[in-house]
């Protein structure tokens, strides 16, 4: 059994969103396919017809996908969530981002909160890393804010993580799951100024860990 991300095709706003349930399938496709490519003549899993019953709705519009084109729905392997990851990221600074965002809501205290940190500097450091990473299925993550704890239009995903061994979250609001431009990328705050506790600048390279155990975090 293999575990899956599934996302669908909003005709609402024309960009995929994830159903934010993941499924387990015995004969799945081991790159991202639609359901429709991967059962062309076969009858879908249980698991998969079930699933279409669930509503996901459009972060951007809030209205109800209702997609019942199977080539409009896709599996995409799950990346793992007791696996330990280590990338390489780039920083990328002066992109335009969510950066200011984060002071909405109660994101910062959220953070400071999972980072056992008396405060979270404003802003976050931009770093791309490969989508695959990016893009991790959203049950690993450790926290979700509601629309209403953050900008009242989406939810936010919110992660540990450590940035050349410095703890840190990696904080990623709805849209960045969806949109094009932020699929390689993350967000991460922290309780210092990274750029300036590194020296680092657009360009710089940084190591990006995630998805480790307590003894990882602690350690
Ligand atoms: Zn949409």
């Amino acid at each position: 059994m293999a575990k899956y991300s599934v996302y669908v095709f909003c005709d609402d706003c024309g960009d995929v969103h994830p159903m934010r349930i993941s499924i387990e399938l015995k004969d799945g496709p081991a790159d991202k396919a639609s359901i429709g490519d991967t059962y062309a003549g076969k009858e879908l899993p249980p698991q998969i017809a079930q699933l279409l019953n669930n509503i996901t709705y459009c972060p951007k519009s809030s209205k109800p996908i209702l997609q019942r084109n199977n080539d409009q729905i896709f599996l995409v392997p799950y990346v793992g969530a007791t696996q330990m990851i280590i990338v390489q990221g780039t920083v990328r600074i002066g992109l335009g981002n969510a950066t200011d965002n984060f002071q909405k809501g109660t994101v910062e205290a959220t953070v400071a909160n999972l980072l056992s940190v008396s405060k979270i500097v404003h802003g976050t450091l931009n770093v791309e890393i490969q989508e695959k990473y990016a893009m991790l299925d959203d049950g690993v993550y450790d926290l979700e804010l509601h629309a209403s704890d953050y900008n009242g239009r989406e939810w936010v995903k919110i992660k540990r993580c450590k940035v050349n061994d410095f703890p840190c979250a990696i904080v990623r609001p709805a849209d960045h799951f969806v949109v094009s431009k932020f699929k390689q990328r993350i967000e991460i705050m922290s309780s210092v100024r990274l750029c300036d506790h590194f020296g680092l600048s657009n360009g710089s390279t940084v190591i990006v860990q995630f998805q480790g155990n307590d003894l990882w975090w602690n350690g």
